[in-house]
């Protein structure tokens, strides 16, 4: 099928999905998920329909191979975060192409890619194309964006039968980079995890207006912030990471060095892959004293700490060692969370099938693995199917990481809709490829 035709359906059912107010909470995903299961309904797809509220359901659509085989997953959210109009150039909720671009709250995160895979799939299904053996699934899911307690973790839960697979597709990876007079394409193949942690300095209270009178809590963590705001390097250098850095033709040995290159390359570059090398410290909120006559007696910040995936909280010990030295010896340190980041293999037949794809269609360009700072639904079905390797991957040619990351989540979100184009006839080449 002409590319040009997937391109055309996928502008169109994207703006249908972005013209859904699917802005979560509440989310309200039910007309979203409804519109996407007749579209593939009539494209063959025999689909169903799993809620857990009423409002907020989830999708499968399957297409059966002839016996056993590997089941591939083609995953996604159709709900987005919150957008205020008033800070937008287009509406956010209007779907309109403009400058060559799809404007709207979820155009990159990420009803592009729902789109995408279902233009693809229903076009293979409509030409009479069936997997060889196992099956082809489309989950298509709400709550995403607040932690998917009524969507993927409740599916894989829930109905782990209907959703179980041997590879998955969703989002985290696929927008371009230039390194070094090459483009290369991050897979997504891990996720960070997450060891939140409060961080407390004693004193004794007083009266605010007699400063000596007690020993101000507060001010105790003046050297701290310092310490945090010059923080030093920091490498826990995991296997996604490391075959980044060979990706680029640089030494994992030495990855201080690369960065500097990255760096020389492009700083904005340089701010966006250096998180995945190690553990990151970033305190968010403060509390001290309740009066403001009150000298504080305890006072408190809150540290959101990333890990790279499979460390846990002696990584972040060290880390907390390695900054603070002996200012850290009077804090009181409290974990609140610890999530272990999760991650798939970076050595797969659907790796390889993603390389072979970027290398036939974007000549001279390369993949690199690379790991989410965040994450997505992807640890959901790693947690439930270890077996299971799953990517991020919506290949952007056109609209590069430096454009589209500053754009997730904020005003003026929009796509290059020659990209959707691009990762459309990926899915469907991908698919074929990967089902037979
Ligand atoms: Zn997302």
């Amino acid at each position: 099928m002409p590319s040009e035709d997937l391109q055309g359906e996928t502008i169109e059912l994207l703006r249908e999905l972005i013209q859904c107010n699917t802005v979560n909470p509440p989310g309200n995903e039910r007309p979203a998920i409804e519109h996407l299961e007749r579209y593939l309904r009539d494209a063959g797809f025999e689909t169903e329909i799993l809620a857990a509220e009423p409002d907020r359901p989830n999708l499968v659509a399957t297409l059966d191979g002839e016996g056993d085989g590997p089941v591939l997953v083609l995953l996604g959210h159709v709900d987005t975060v919150l957008a205020d109009a008033g800070e937008w150039r287009h509406d956010p909720w209007s779907g309109e192409v403009t400058d060559g671009f799809l404007w709207g709250r979820g155009a990159l995160d990420m009803k592009n890619q729902v789109a995408a895979e279902a233009v693809a799939a229903a076009a293979l299904a409509r030409q009479g194309w069936r997997p060889a053996a196992g099956a082809l699934k489309l989950v298509f899911v709400s709550d995403e964006e607040t932690g998917g307690d009524v969507g993927a973790h409740w599916l894989t839960a829930t109905h782990p039968d209907k959703v179980r697979c041997d590879m998955l597709l969703n989002e985290g990876g696929g927008e371009s980079f230039q390194f070094g007079g090459r483009r290369h394409y991050g897979v997504c193949c891990a996720e960070k995890g997450i060891f939140r942690f409060n961080l407390t300095a004693h004193g004794v209270a007083g009266h605010a207006s007699l400063p000596r009178t007690g020993d101000n809590a507060l001010l105790k963590l003046a050297p701290v912030l310092a310490a945090l705001a010059q923080q030093p390097e920091s490498f826990e250098l995991t296997d996604g990471p490391a075959a980044f850095l060979r990706g680029l033709g640089q030494d994992p040995g030495d990855p201080s060095a690369a960065l500097a290159r990255i760096e020389a390359e492009d700083p904005r570059l340089r701010t966006l892959v250096e998180p995945m090398f190690g553990v990151t410290l970033t305190p968010t909120m403060t509390s001290a004293s309740t009066k403001i006559n009150v000298i504080p007696s305890r006072a408190q910040i809150r540290i959101d700490c990333r890990v790279p995936p499979g460390l846990g909280e002696e990584a972040v010990q060290r880390r907390i060692a390695h900054v603070l030295g002996d200012l850290a010896q009077p804090l009181a340190i409290e974990f609140t969370e610890r999530v272990v980041g999760n991650g798939s293999t970076v050595e797969s037949e659907l790796m390889r099938a993603i390389e072979r794809w970027i290398s036939a269609h974007d000549p001279g360009a390369a993949t690199v693995p690379v790991i989410l700072p965040g994450f997505s639904d992807s640890r959901w079905f790693r947690d439930a199917f270890p077996e299971c390797v799953a990517y991020g991957f919506f290949p952007q040619r056109h609209q590069t990481l430096l454009d589209a990351a500053p754009l997730v989540h904020n005003a003026d979100e929009r796509i290059d809709i020659r990209d959707l184009g691009f990762a459309t006839g990926f899915y469907f080449d991908i698919i074929g490829e990967l089902l037979g």
